[in-house]
């Protein structure tokens, strides 16, 4: 019988969850969604010295942020709790005793000087493994050397030890990647890996394969990095008798950065690519770091952008609302090589879905964005204006107010590329200006948009004058700029005092 899928986000509460790592998590979501079944974000803080405070939080607000919440989870609990690998503890603890008894395991007293010394000594010799392995075990300190009244003795005395996978010396273990296909690889290029460590501990390798046994996952999609581990993983299924519940492994192509090299932290500042989902505070370093949401990213945007790293469905169609992608994503179809990341695309998406967003949403956003800065707080009515001028020409909800500075101060620059042209610049055109200055005094109808079109035609009609021809200099008189969004709705956001203002200076232009 199938057994109902079940898959799980792992990640080691180390730091801010990484873009990478969003990535993994949308996958698993993906794939649980379109199958019907569970989605898991388990906790792997087994490692308390790269413990990170915050860590675990900003994980599920990073996926409630982009939607893709879990099913179970230590946020929300489930059948299957604690979902966090420190709170597990007596679990590894009966399941290594397992092990041991089974002889799959043992005791290894050897000092970190011995073990530094041992790898030396096989490095120097250039050996094809120098690890602690099937082969270099059996001149170390450990439970298959010592008598076995040593062993208990130690123990006994609580000297240091770790417990480590006792792996065959001469085996082929074979797997099946969904993405990479047939692995074979022999055991004697494994080392003996540490399952449980001094202080008692289990490892990632350890606590990872028990508690995927115990919360009965189907599917492991994690990243490219753990491929040259899941032999080790796969040994430790067949020593626990554990073959016919394996799941189905599937390691993801890393991301790229644009040149094809590592996305490191540095390569990514290079190229402007934001490494975290949401901002972090970085306490070892002070730094402040934005995030994809800081930075104006919507979240169907970067769902969208995301998914399509590294696979595509077969056709033209780049556009994909996560509900579409449900159906539609297929692991098998993730391609091998690793994936180039093309912010210039996570660009092209938001804007995609910013001017498909509903504009009462975006007025949101916007004054959202305004908050902390020297416009701070822009007002509902001004948002509400701000996005039906700049919707078309934004990227970022942000944009919507920096790209149009002459909407909050009068311009002290003007586009020479108009006052610098006869043709555009003129006293006809500066007098025609003047004279709607002087006009204003009078004008006493709504201020809109539609009633300044028509008062400046009128004023040009009564003139025998073609408007037109002033437009991009009463444009430039207004901003500063040659070019941009509606006029007449920038002069109504100016406000008819403004407006009048600004006009009556084109003398001094
Ligand atoms: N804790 C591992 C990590 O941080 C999980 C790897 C896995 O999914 O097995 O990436």
């Amino acid at each position: 019988m199938e057994r109902p899928v079940r898959v799980r986000f792992a990640p080691s509460p180390t730091g801010a969850l990484h873009i990478g790592g969003v990535r993994t998590a949308l996958y698993n979501y993906l794939f649980a969604r379109q199958h019907g079944g569970k989605f898991l974000v388990r906790i792997e803080d087994t490692d308390q010295e790269r413990f990170v405070e915050g860590a675990e939080e900003y994980i599920y607000e990073t996926l409630h942020w982009l939607g893709i919440p879990a099913d179970e989870s230590s946020e929300v609990g489930g059948e299957y709790a604690p979902y966090r690998q420190s709170e597990r503890k007596e679990i590894y603890a009966k399941y290594i005793q397992i092990l041991l008894e089974k002889g799959h395991a043992y005791y290894a007293f050897d000092t970190k000087e011995e073990i530094e010394d041992l790898r030396n000594r096989l490095e120097a010799a250039k050996s094809t493994n120098p690890s602690y392995n099937a082969l270099t075990r059996q001149q170390m300190k450990n439970s298959l050397t010592l008598p076995a009244e040593e062993v208990q003795r130690r123990l006994e005395a609580g000297e240091p030890h770790v417990i480590r996978l006792k792996t065959p010396p001469r085996e082929e273990i074979r797997f099946h990647d969904l993405i990479r296909g047939a692995q074979y690889i022999h055991s004697s290029t494994l080392d003996d890996k540490v399952l449980i460590k001094q202080d008692g501990l289990p490892t990632y390798h350890f606590a990872n394969v028990v508690d995927d046994y115990l919360m009965r996952i189907t599917h492991v999609f994690r990243g490219e990095e753990w491929l040259p581990s899941a032999p080790s993983h796969i040994l430790l299924y067949q020593f626990f008798g554990w073959e016919a519940e394996m799941p189905l492994f599937a390691h993801l192509p890393l991301i790229l950065a644009p040149d094809g090299s590592k996305l490191s932290k540095r390569k990514a500042s290079e190229y402007g690519i934001p490494v975290f989902p949401l901002f972090w505070h970085n306490h070892e370093t002070q730094e402040d770091i934005k995030g994809y949401r800081e930075n104006g990213y919507l979240p169907e945007a970067l769902i969208n952008f995301l998914a399509l790293i590294g696979w595509n469905a077969g056709t033209e169609q780049e556009i994909f609302s996560l509900e579409e992608l449900v159906p539609l994503f297929k692991i098998e179809q993730i391609h091998k090589a690793g994936a180039r990341f093309d912010i210039e695309k996570a660009k092209w998406y938001n804007e995609h879905y910013l001017r498909h967003k509903d504009n009462t949403e975006l007025a949101s956003l916007l004054i959202e964005s305004s908050l902390l800065t020297p416009e701070g707080g822009i007002s509902a009515e001004l948002a509400g204006k701000l996005v039906v001028l700049m919707k078309d020409r934004a990227t970022f909800p942000a944009d919507m107010w920096q790209k149009v500075p002459y909407l909050f101060h009068a311009p002290t620059e003007f586009d020479a590329t108009v006052t610098g042209d006869s043709k555009k610049w003129h006293d006809e055109a500066k007098n025609f200006i003047k004279e709607l200055s002087e006009k204003l005094t009078d004008f006493t109808q709504d201020w809109t948009a539609e009633s300044i079109k028509h008062f400046i035609h009128e004023v040009a009609e009564a003139k025998a004058l073609k408007v037109g021809k002033f437009m991009q200099a009463i444009r430039t008189a207004t901003t500063g700029a040659g070019q941009g969004p509606d006029l007449m709705l920038i002069l109504e956001i100016l406000g008819k005092t403004e407006t009048q203002a600004r006009w009556a200076r084109v003398e001094h232009i």
